[in-house]
């Protein structure tokens, strides 16, 4: 599933390729996907020029200017990728592959076009993107660069849940999921399965300086292909070639060569060093997180 680096690798790759566009049409398949588009919007987005691409955790965000004489608020295209959605810009005449669910022409003669086989992805549109924004940060926690300490120290320590429950919930920080949780943990030393009310305000802070460092590596790497994971222009990611943990199971530790482990925490299988991310203290299984957005 496309997490933080890969979302960010599609809105960096859009952004010079839909600049100033113009939506010059729109078109579905027949297939719904989680959050469908509604052929309704058609007309709200034709003749609408492209502001700016943005991300928010792991949604994608096309700010759009409208041409209504009477609109107002600036609308906003909001997508999610799902487990496998691919959000590119080619050139209209390029084939369509199977499992594209909607299409936007642009004035240049290229199409974005969301691709989604599992179709656990979105394509919305929004009539007002301040308040889209508002409804998302009632729902998301902060974005985890920057974050500060005293927030994300009082978060981890005031649950019994342990690591892999808290990185995982969006409402505490937006756009982390498994793979970047599993390799945060391993940077920071953590047992996954550590309750996070057991966790020292070092241990804390070294959390949150490796989940950044994670993700800005793997950003820089263009993310993490796993399956058919693409970039906005259409390159896969590099990051899975760096996985400390995530996917090695029985493979040494790049540290002390001791075999990757892998359990399940949170519900969803979490791969660690046994000795470098040694429990401390009994590990408890928390209940699975069902993140809203
Ligand atoms: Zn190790």
């Amino acid at each position: 599933m496309p997490e933080l680096p890969e979302v960010e690798t599609v809105v960096r790759d859009l952004r010079p390729l839909l600049a100033g566009r113009t939506i010059t049409g729109v078109r579905r398949s027949k297939h719904k996907l989680r959050r469908p588009w509604l052929t309704k919007w058609n007309a709200k987005v034709v003749a609408a020029s492209v502001e700016g691409v943005r991300r928010r955790g792991k949604w994608i965000l096309v700010d759009l200017v409208s041409r209504e004489p009477k609109a107002t608020g600036s609308p906003a295209l909001r997508v999610h990728l799902g487990m496998s959605g691919q959000f590119t810009v080619v050139d209209a005449s390029v084939p369509e592959a199977d499992h594209v669910h909607v299409v936007f022409a642009l004035d240049n003669g290229n199409e974005l076009r969301l691709r989604d086989p599992r179709r656990f992805g979105a394509a919305e549109y929004f009539p007002d993107s301040a308040a889209l924004e508002a409804e998302m940060n009632a729902e998301l926690g902060p974005e985890p660069f920057g974050l500060d300490p005293e927030y994300f120290r009082d978060a981890v320590r005031g649950t019994a849940r342990n690591l892999k429950a808290i990185l995982l919930d969006q409402s505490i920080v937006a756009g982390v999921g498994n793979i970047y949780a599993d390799e945060a943990c391993f940077r920071a030393n953590l047992h996954p399965g550590r309750a996070g009310k057991r966790v020292t305000l070092a241990e804390c802070d070294a959390l949150r300086d490796a989940i950044e460092a994670v993700l800005t590596k793997a950003i820089e790497s263009r993310g993490s292909t796993i399956r058919d994971y693409v970039g906005g222009s259409g390159l896969r990611g590099g990051f899975q070639n760096e996985f400390a943990v995530y996917g090695r199971t029985d493979e040494p530790c790049p540290t002390c060569g001791t075999a990757i482990k892998c359990a399940r925490y949170a519900g969803r299988a979490s791969h660690f060093c046994p000795v470098c991310q040694s429990s401390k203290s009994k590990v408890v299984k928390s209940k699975v997180i069902k993140p809203k957005t």
